[in-house]
This record gives C-alpha cells, sequence and structure tokens, in this order.
C-alpha cells in the first residue's frame, strides 16, 4: 500500500502484541477494499495506558483494539461505552468520536459470527462452558442472550463459577447458569448432549499435549466442542471431542470475526464473505498453519 498524507492509522495496544494475528486481517481488508489505513502494533508498557489511550487521540488515530491485559483496564479512559461491552466488562475495540472512544466488545459478536458459519447454534442447547474467567464470563452472557436452554460453568476454582453463574442468571433475570467443579462433571444427566465451549488457558502453545478433562467419559457427553484457543491449531481437546464422535472447531475464526466486526466499525463498510475467506488464509499463513 501507498502511505501518503491521508493515511489513516489502526492499530493494536497490549502488552505483549509481539505475536498478534491482528495486523495480518486489517491490513489485508485494507489493502483488497483499497483502504487508506495501516494497522500496527502498540506494545503499551504497565502503567501507560492511559497515557497511550489520550496519545493515540491526540495523533488522530481512528481506531484500536485493546488485548490482554487492558480489556477491562481501558474502561475509564472511554468517552462512551457500548452497551454490550458494559454487560460483559471488556472493551476490545475503540472507535473514534468526538472528544476520545467509544468503546465495544466485538470478541462476543465475533464467535457468535463465526459460531453461524460454522453451523453451531446456541439457540435451545444445553451449554458447557469450561473455565470462568474473562472469556468464559462473555460465553455465558452471549450463550443466555442467544438462547441457551441452560448454561454450567465448569471451572478448577469452583467459586468463580458460582460467581459468573449469579451475574448471568441476574442479567438473564431468571435461574438459567449454575456451576461445577471440573472433576464433577459425572453429575451431568444420563443421555443428555452438551455444546462444549473451552474458555481456559489449557492446551495453548507451547502446553499442547494438555486438556482441561482428560477422561473420555466426559467427552462421551459433547455432541460440538469449540475450543477458544487457536494456537495450535488442532487442540487436545478437540482430539477428544473428536474421538467421541462430536465436532470441534478452534478459536480462529472467532479471532478473524472480532477483526473484521472492528474493521467494520472503523471504516463503516461491510467485509463480504469472499474477502472473509481471503482475511483467514492470510492469517493461516501468518502463523504457519
Ligand atoms: P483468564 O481470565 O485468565 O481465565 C483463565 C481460565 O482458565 C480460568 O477459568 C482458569 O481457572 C482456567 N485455567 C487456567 N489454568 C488452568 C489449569 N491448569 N487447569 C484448569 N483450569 C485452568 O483468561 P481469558 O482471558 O478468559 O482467556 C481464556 C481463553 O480464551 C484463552 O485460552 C485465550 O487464548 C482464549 N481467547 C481466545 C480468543 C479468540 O479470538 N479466539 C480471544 C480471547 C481469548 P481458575 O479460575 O481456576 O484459575
Amino acid at each position: 500500500m501507498k502511505i501518503n498524507g491521508y493515511t489513516r492509522t489502526c492499530g493494536l495496544v497490549g502488552n505483549p502484541v509481539e505475536h498478534t494475528m491482528s495486523p495480518a486481517i486489517h491490513n489485508t481488508l485494507a489493502k483488497a477494499m483499497e483502504e487508506n489505513l495501516v494497522y500496527v502494533p502498540f506494545h503499551v508498557p504497565e502503567g501507560c495506558l492511559e497515557a497511550a489511550i489520550k496519545g493515540a487521540y491526540g495523533l488522530n488515530l481512528l481506531g484500536l483494539n485493546i488485548t490482554v491485559p487492558y480489556k477491562s483496564q481501558v474502561i475509564p479512559f472511554l468517552n462512551e461505552i457500548d452497551s454490550l461491552a458494559e454487560t460483559i466488562g471488556a472493551v476490545n475495540t475503540l472507535v473514534r468520536v468526538e472528544g476520545g472512544y467509544k468503546g465495544y466488545n466485538t470478541d462476543m459478536p465475533g464467535l457468535y459470527r463465526a459460531m453461524c458459519e460454522d453451523g453451531v447454534s446456541i439457540e435451545g442447547e444445553q451449554v458447557l462452558i469450561l473455565g470462568a474467567g474473562g472469556v468464559a464470563r462473555a460465553v455465558a452472557i452471549l450463550a443466555a442472550r442467544k438462547g441457551a436452554a441452560r448454561i454450567i460453568l465448569m471451572n478448577r476454582t469452583l467459586d468463580k463459577a458460582g460467581q459468573v453463574a449469579e451475574e448471568v442468571n441476574m442479567i438473564a433475570e431468571k435461574k438459567l447458569a449454575s456451576a461445577m467443579s471440573l472433576t464433577d462433571y459425572t453429575q451431568l444427566p444420563e443421555g443428555e448432549r452438551y455444546l462444549a465451549v473451552q474458555a481456559t488457558n489449557v492446551g495453548m502453545f507451547p502446553n499442547t499435549e494438555e486438556a482441561v478433562i482428560e477422561e473420555a467419559g466426559f467427552y462421551q457427553k459433547i455432541h460440538t466442542g469449540y475450543d477458544l484457543i487457536f494456537n495450535p491449531a488442532r487442540t487436545r481437546f478437540m482430539e477428544l471431542v473428536g474421538a467421541k464422535g462430536g465436532r470441534a472447531f478452534n478459536g480462529l475464526k472467532m479471532l478473524l470475526y472480532q477483526g473484521i466486526i472492528a474493521y467494520e466499525l472503523w471504516t463503516g463498510r461491510q467485509v463480504d464473505k469472499a474477502l472473509a475467506e481471503r482475511a483467514y488464509e492470510e492469517m493461516k499463513q501468518a502463523m504457519g498453519i
């Protein structure tokens, strides 16, 4: 692309940012759509977040993505926040508005778009969420909003799963979610089969031989396993789901679509399916898969 006086800049704020796939997504989209926009990673050291957001506004940056560890920490430095991001309590996209930035969460709409494309439905499903961290909480809210019949949060630390379940029930205004420890899966009713979303860090590179639950008996209960991890592309969790005949997906399409939705917010333009596929291929190439 040609950088000139009209080039707009977007970027990623995080710590670390060195292994990000986001430049592959956004620069592919900008080039293909002939948008005079460039996307760069910004490594923001601890203690510098407020200065980074103010500086970004001062430098006329069009938008930012926010990643670990700043998705919640950034909220006090926003001018406005979208209602979904406020409910989830995490922001991964900033869009320039008068006087500052408006915060959005495109991770959950991204996961939803990825699931729709993969033919995975939430409505009426018994949803098992493995984990109770920031992303698991957001997935539970998404599942509640998209009509899950029941949500079970399974976590190593049971108290945390209980807290998230309570919050989800408050948001849903009914008792939809409950908590269970990882070892209690045998108490799940016989004959029921679940959509399982793997939202822990277990199995992520370099610990690729690990799964948060190893027992084959658990995987008999899973008809679809959605692992939010994308490195490796085929996780041990996915292997275990597949071994018992379930469908298994990784988190790469979620990553793609959170980026696409952010790009659409920044530019006001829609990304079509053919271009989404091109960006997906670029990401896979950047990851060497
Ligand atoms: P987080 O807030 O740190 O939560 C981590 C979760 O993993 C907690 O529930 C924790 O359990 C559990 N956990 C960690 N180590 C464990 C172990 N050894 N055994 C059992 N449980 C363990 O992390 P997060 O931000 O929610 O991220 C979760 C996952 O989502 C990560 O794998 C990340 O890569 C993925 N993610 C994917 C995308 C995407 O676009 N595909 C985007 C964002 C995140 P305790 O509560 O017991 O500590």
